[in-house]
């Protein structure tokens, strides 16, 4: 199984004191464009390399902070790309 962690914001309204989050402050997030590039870079790789599952995690960063719009949209992208039946399996 293949796992990929997208690190799609810094930003935290949280203050942990254990945080390794140094840019937890700057409003910087993982532009769907990049997010597309990406995911066409992986479908390239699994034409060539099946594995049977693949998880996508977002990480951050607070990535509820994100909204549910972005994951809305994330998800609509990732089902128009790997709808196709011959590739893995998505988690
Ligand atoms: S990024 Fe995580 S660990 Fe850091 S302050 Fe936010 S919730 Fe806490």
């Amino acid at each position: 199984m293949i796992t990929l962690i997208f690190k799609a914001v810094e930003k935290c309204n949280s203050n942990c004191i254990y945080c390794g989050v140094i840019k937890k402050r700057q409003d910087v997030i993982m532009q769907f464009d990049l997010l597309q590039n990406i995911l066409i870079k992986i479908n390239d790789f699994l034409i060539n390399n099946h594995s049977e599952e693949i998880t996508f995690t977002w990480h951050g960063g607070e990535v509820c902070l994100l909204g549910s719009e972005y994951f809305q949209k994330a998800i609509e992208l990732l089902d128009c790309m790997y709808s196709n039946k011959s590739l893995p399996k998505l988690v």
